[in-house]
């Protein structure tokens, strides 16, 4: 479909990132799924051509570009080169803007020039053992003890949780109020704070998941995002950015696993003929093609929303709602049409047949979208 919403700027950028994914990511997949973690140095790679954080300010060594279109053309690219271990939008466009956001001057000028450079790996770290759609219900606390906070607890599920280098942390800084919790900015290094072993996963082979650990970590005043007790109201305002992040990534890699097929069926023979000659294949092509298009085109409406200074999360929730089914719905039609071979690792859509099922999971579940979108709908 025809997309109206691009200048050549955005062209360009396209064509300048899909070259680089090409060329330093593409030939290194299968590699990265064995080892189970992709190089840091690729952050670098990607930083040196300022591919990372491009809207954070010239002054910070960003670019200042703040037209959420360049987040959306590379989350898009990214799905579509088929990658899931190496999610740098995950770093620039979900964690950074809780520093570049609520961060004070020294938390910016300390991080965000060495997350633009690559230099530091960013992650955050919400989910725990028993609270990951009940966000309220973590458990992890950071006490104040004057001149710093205790911080103690466990995170699991951390995505860059063994290459990230610096972490968003949520907890509790109050017991009594339920939504009393708290963003810290908190380094690997520091004393108390652990790293478990890379998660073994179902998909995502090549993206490192981990749980992390802080016994009584030090954590300096300095290093409070925002203001005390107000983490929760971040964190909220947050995943609009990455519900809608998400969803624009899931229609790249739907496309990725569209084309795979339609170039499978229009190889194999069947009966004497390609597979694409048989009326079951045109019409659930035709079916998946116009999903896609019209997916793309919500995408496209949102971030233009987006970029007039619109943070919608009800529509950000439908997006990733219905682009992660739309995904799913793809990635099994491809599947399908592959026949055997579909289920055939050296065949990358059985890969994206694994990675897909995490979509309707992380970033907020399924469910979860849908009780947001109901409230909207039902109460108010
Ligand atoms: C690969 C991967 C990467 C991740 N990366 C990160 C990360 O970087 N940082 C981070 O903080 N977290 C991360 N997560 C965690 C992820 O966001 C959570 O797994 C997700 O939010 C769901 O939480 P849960 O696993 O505790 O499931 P639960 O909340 O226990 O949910 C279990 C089931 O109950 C359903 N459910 C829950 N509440 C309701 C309700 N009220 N009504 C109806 N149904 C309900 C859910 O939809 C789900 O089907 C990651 C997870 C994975 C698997």
């Amino acid at each position: 479909m025809k997309r109206y919403c691009y200048n050549e700027e955005h062209n360009l950028f396209r064509e300048s990132f899909r070259t680089f994914l090409q060329r330093e990511v593409v030939p290194h997949r299968e590699v990265w799924s064995e080892t189970g973690i992709t190089p840091r140095e690729l952050y670098l790679k990607a930083g040196a051509q300022g591919f990372l954080i491009p809207q954070a300010p010239e002054s910070l060594g960003g670019l200042g570009i703040d037209d959420f279109r360049f987040q959306q053309i590379g989350a898009e690219e990214l799905g579509r080169c088929g990658e899931s271990g190496f999610i740098p939008f995950l770093h620039s466009s979900i964690i950074a803007p809780y520093i570049l956001k609520h961060g004070s001057d020294f938390l910016n000028e300390s991080y965000i020039p060495r997350a633009v450079s690559g230099e530091v790996i960013l992650g955050v770290a919400m989910t725990e053992p028993d609270a990951g759609s009940d966000l309220a219900g973590m458990r992890s606390s950071a006490i104040d003890r004057g001149d710093h906070y205790l911080l103690n607890g466990n995170k699991t599920y951390i995505s860059n949780g063994i290459n990230g280098d610096v972490f968003v942390v949520a907890a509790r800084t109050d017991a009594q109020l339920p939504h009393g919790i708290s963003l810290f900015v908190v380094e690997a290094g520091w004393e108390g704070f652990e790293r478990g072993a890379n998660l073994k996963k179902l998909g995502f082979k090549s993206q490192d998941t981990a749980e992390l650990f802080f016994d009584n970590v030090k954590v300096p005043k300095s290093h409070l995002l925002g203001e005390v007790n107000q983490g929760f109201k971040y964190l909220m305002g947050g995943l609009v950015e990455e519900r809608l992040i998400c969803g624009l990534w899931n229609v790249g890699v739907a496309e990725y696993a569209f084309e795979l097929t339609r170039d499978f069926v229009c190889e194999r023979k069947v009966f004497g003929k390609p597979l694409a000659q048989q009326q079951n294949t045109r019409f659930k092509l035709a079916q998946l093609r116009a999903r896609i298009d019209m997916m793309q085109a919500f995408g496209d409406t949102l971030v233009e929303g987006y970029n007039r200074g619109e943070r919608d999360s009800v529509a950000a929730s439908e997006i990733k709602l219905l682009s992660s089914e739309l995904l799913g719905d793809v990635v099994d039609e491809g599947v399908q049409l592959h026949g055997g071979a579909g289920y055939m690792m050296e065949y990358p859509i059985a890969r994206l047949y694994a990675d897909a099922r995490i979509t309707r999971i992380f970033a907020g579940t399924s469910e979860i979208m849908k009780l947001i979108i109901a409230k909207s709908v039902l109460d108010g």
